[in-house]
């Protein structure tokens, strides 16, 4: 190490970035290969609203490898997008959630919606939206079940594309929610124009709610643009009792998070479900973890 301390800061630097590299192409290769050898799987986070009822859940995607072993989706994605493999990836997953979901919801007598990750390549994809139809066809899923989460990455593209594709989508009743809000680059005009049904307030605001003003007075903002615009509001990351009571009084009434449950196979999350909804027509409600 004191041969590297010795070295000038841009040859560490250019070491980095070959690790970095070098990382990226062993994450494309062993994606490539988990993809034709289902090494990726689903898990899902249920959506909870003031009685503590589940509404919703939202799917994410996981992948072990044999080699690299769990790789984050945050990393994972990243490559895919860069690589040409997000199609054959957001098509598994447009798939298996559809699968699974409609497995669930068959045991279930309380209806719950459907939160899908979708990444900007697919989203920008030419026949984007009657792959989304023919998937919802094939797992026999009503559309106004379906929330397409995607992000403000979106309109740093061709914004006339992605506001057509938005409406197509909308006119079939599928909802689009806009993740990570707060975070990123949509300005207050941008969001006047487009037609979103749900924005969901990003984890770094309900981290600092409770004790940073800065934080709070965010989340009432985000609160009155839900509002003013007509669109459902979701708050994400949430992990503790405190936060959860600052939101409600806030005005916002549903919410995702660890302090109600951490993302789970759908075999663990229908046993728990299935549990909990034993007496007829009792909703199902999620036993906090
Ligand atoms: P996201 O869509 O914003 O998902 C929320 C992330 O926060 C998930 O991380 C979830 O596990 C985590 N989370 C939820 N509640 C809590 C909490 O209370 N505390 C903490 N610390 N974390 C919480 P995950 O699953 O690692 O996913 C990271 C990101 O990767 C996602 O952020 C999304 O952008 C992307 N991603 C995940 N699955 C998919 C997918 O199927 N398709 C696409 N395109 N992207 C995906
Ligand atoms: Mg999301
Ligand atoms: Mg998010
Ligand atoms: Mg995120």
């Amino acid at each position: 190490y004191e041969a590297k301390e010795s070295r000038s800061s841009v040859v560490v630097y250019k070491a980095d970035m070959e690790t970095a590299y070098l990382r990226r192409l062993t994450v494309e290769q062993r994606l490539r290969y988990g993809l034709a050898t289902d090494a990726l799987y689903m898990v899902y986070q249920p959506q909870v609203n003031q009685a503590g009822t589940i509404v919703g859940l939202e799917a994410l995607v996981r992948w072990q490898d044999e080699e690299l072993g769990s790789v984050s989706p945050s990393e994972f994605v990243d490559v895919a997008e860069k690589s040409g493999l997000m199609i054959p990836l957001g098509a598994f997953v447009l798939d298996t959630s559809l699968k699974e979901f409609r497995e669930l919801s068959a045991a279930l007598n309380t209806p719950l919606d459907l939160a899908i990750n979708i990444s900007v390549i697919q989203f920008c994809q030419p026949g984007f939206v009657d792959a989304v139809l023919a998937a919802l066809r094939k797992h026999d899923v009503p559309p106004p079940v379906l929330v397409l989460e995607i992000t403000e990455t979106l309109f740093m593209g061709n914004f006339e594309r992605a506001l057509k594709t938005i409406c197509d989508l909308r006119k079939h009743g599928i909802r689009l929610a806009m993740d990570d809000f707060g975070t990123g680059y949509s300005s207050l005009s941008l969001l006047r124009q487009l037609p979103l049904d749900e924005l969901k307030i990003d984890k770094s605001f309900i981290d600092g709610l409770v004790d940073d003003e800065r934080a709070a007075n965010m989340v009432r903002s985000i609160v009155a643009i839900a509002e003013s615009h007509n669109m459902s509001l979701i708050a994400e990351g949430v992990e503790e009792q405190k936060q959860v009571d600052a939101l409600t009084t806030m005005g916002c009434g549903r919410f995702q998070g660890y302090f109600f449950s951490r993302p789970l196979p759908m075999a663990d999350l229908k046993k728990q479900l299935i549990g909990s909804a034993r007496q007829p027509d009792a909703p199902a409600t999620i036993r906090r973890s």
